[in-house]
Parts: C-alpha cells; sequence; structure tokens
C-alpha cells in the first residue's frame, strides 16, 4: 500500500484561491476548542517532514505556512495552549487537551521572526494556499520510515506536482543565507 503523505496532498491537490482573506483555524477539542483567526492567506504552504511540525494521524509529512505574526490572534480558550519545547527556534503552541498545534511563533534572532507557522487544514473554509513544495523529505527516515520507500514518496510529490526538497525550497534557503550574509557584513558582489 501506498504511503500516506497528508489526506491533502494523497487525494489531489485542491487550488487555493488567490483573493482569500484568511479565516479561522481551531484545534480538535470536542469543546471549548481553541480558536485562532488569520487576517490573510498563509504564504509558502509547503509539505514537511521534520519530526517537529504537527501532523494529522497516519500522515508521513504535516502541511504548514506561514502568516505575518501581526495577522494571528487568539481568539477562544488561549489558556489552553501551551509551548510544546521552549528550546526550539520555532515555539510551537499546542492545546494542552487534543495535542493540535495552534501556532509556531519564532523569538530569537532569525530569517523567519515576525512570520507564524500555521496549518491550514484546521480551518473549515476553503481557499488557504495550496502546498508548493515539499520540504525535509528526508527527515522522515529519522522518525522511523523505511529508506527503501523514498523513491515512492519522492514520486507521489512528483506526480502531485510538487518539488521535493531535502531542507527548504530554494527561495527560502536563498533568504536564510541572506540574512546569515547581511548579519556578518557580507557585502554582495554585483552581477
Ligand atoms: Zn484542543
Ligand atoms: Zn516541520
Amino acid at each position: 500500500m501506498a504511503p500516506s503523505i497528508h489526506p491533502f496532498i494523497d487525494n489531489g491537490i485542491a487550488r487555493g484561491d488567490p483573493n482569500f482573506a484568511g479565516g479561522s483555524l481551531h484545534c480538535h477539542c470536542p469543546s471549548n476548542q481553541v480558536v485562532v483567526a488569520l487576517k490573510s492567506n498563509v504564504a509558502h504552504n509547503h509539505a514537511c517532514g521534520c519530526s517537529k511540525c504537527w501532523k494529522p494521524s497516519g500522515a508521513l509529512f504535516s502541511i504548514v505556512g506561514v502568516i505575518p505574526r501581526e495577522n494571528l490572534s487568539v481568539q477562544a480558550n488561549e489558556s489552553k495552549l501551551a509551548i510544546v519545547d521552549s528550546s526550539a527556534v520555532i515555539q510551537r503552541y499546542a492545546c494542552r487537551d487534543c495535542g493540535v498545534h495552534l501556532f509556531g511563533r519564532i523569538e530569537k534572532d532569525h530569517p523567519f521572526r515576525g512570520l507564524d507557522f500555521v496549518h491550514a487544514e484546521l480551518s473549515d473554509q476553503k481557499g488557504w494556499q495550496e502546498p508548493q513544495f515539499a520540504g525535509f523529505v528526508s527527515s522522515i527516515i529519522e522518525q522511523g520510515f523505511n529508506p527503501k520507500g523514498m523513491d515512492e514518496v519522492r514520486a507521489k510529490f512528483k506526480s502531485a506536482g510538487l518539488e521535493s526538497y531535502d531542507a527548504l525550497s530554494p527561495p527560502l534557503m536563498d533568504l536564510i543565507a541572506t540574512f546569515t550574509a547581511q548579519k556578518a557584513g557580507v557585502k554582495f558582489a554585483n552581477l
């Protein structure tokens, strides 16, 4: 049986709406749900194979995107949120009761500081940006996925129209390198 990448990819990718203006996310508790409002669409939405992102049960990958932190606000049951691992670069706020991650935030000096990480699948609304690529693909091996199955996983992404990377996409890796260079005072050569 083919491995489940994530329901949003296994079942064919639904295109987002470029004019979508955002919506709300909620955790999986049957009552007293944590609710987070997002005032814009997500960007750089992607499948992530790292061990830290929240994934729906049975899925090998999470789907995670970013949104400017000023566009995110907690609307209900904020007291149920707790940071999963305060030593991680991204502080992921999860519901204590159901374990779903509502958002991830970076407080330290980092190229992605100012962007919050969110899972649009926690929304009932349609129109969120569809996944753009797959990142940290090889990392699923570290979580017990058999390396012999990797060709099949990458082929599944390819057939869904997504490139697979073992870190992030080239534009995001370039952003990180630019930040690092600027911090070090590197002067870029003229093109
Ligand atoms: Zn919950
Ligand atoms: Zn991840």
